[in-house]
């Protein structure tokens, strides 16, 4: 990878361990957008498609992948994949969802997501190839975290025990819109038991930085290991919410 470009910071991002930036976005650290090596990682709401190319515009990378295909993380994708004309990747099972912009099934979901899918959701892309456990990504290996989407996917990179986790844990509490942990909301959650289980799964790699797709990164591998333990889901709830699913 050609590096140079990288050398002087990308403009307004916050650089969070070797080759790992969070793009600046707003409302700040509502919807993130990484940049890992030479892969964009996920492209927030349709709004922001001016504001991450004028960040990417001359960085070399090589392709998109999203954690998960939910609207708040692919808005964007279309119009960067098209204007870089970068590949778009994401999980088998949420290849659907990307490809319709999330709009496979969208009369069925509760009327929040109906709203914020006129708000906020952005075009579907063809998905050109995509990712399964155990790939390799900018140096990062693939996790399949299902759950919160049916093809959600974790970014590991042992060697500095950096973990890039999409929506399985959210670093914003939604009722406060302050930092803080929790599990993501049960109406955008298709199954929580599988969530959760995939939560346990990350904790159990002992990973001392955290990203998340909301709220700001975590240094502290300890306080969310603490707070994975600690969490639970309401079985009986939990199954009339996997009635509908993204
Ligand atoms: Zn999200």
């Amino acid at each position: 990878m050609n590096t140079a470009p990288y050398a002087r910071g990308i403009l307004g991002a916050h650089r969070v361990a070797d080759d790992l930036w969070l793009l600046a976005g707003r409302p700040r650290l509502a919807f993130n957008v990484y940049v890992m090596g030479d892969v964009l990682v996920d492209a927030g709401t349709r709004h922001a498609d001016r504001r991450i190319l004028r960040q990417i515009r001359e960085l070399p990378l090589r392709i998109h992948v999203l954690t998960h295909a939910h609207l708040d993380h692919m808005g964007a994708s279309h119009r960067v994949c098209q204007e870089l004309g970068l590949p778009l990747l994401c999980g088998e099972a949420d290849v659907a969802a990307a490809e319709s912009g999330g709009r496979i099934g969208l009369a069925d979901k509760p009327w929040p997501v109906r709203v914020a899918q006129r708000l906020l959701a952005g075009s579907g892309h063809p998905v050109d190839a995509t990712l399964k456990q155990g790939d390799r990504v900018a140096g990062f290996s693939v996790l399949e975290v299902p759950g919160h989407s049916p093809g959600h996917l974790a970014f590991w990179r042992e060697e500095d025990r950096v973990l890039v986790l999409g929506d399985v844990v959210f670093n914003l509490r939604t009722s406060t819109g302050r930092p803080g942990l929790q599990l993501p909301p049960r109406l955008l959650t298709p199954d929580p038991l599988t969530n959760l289980a995939s939560a346990r799964r990350l904790a159990a790699l002992d990973p001392e930085v955290v990203c998340f797709g909301h709220g700001p990164p975590l240094l502290d591998g300890e306080r969310f290991k603490r707070f994975v333990a600690a969490a639970s889901v309401d079985r009986a709830r939990s199954v009339r919410i996997t009635e509908w699913s993204c």
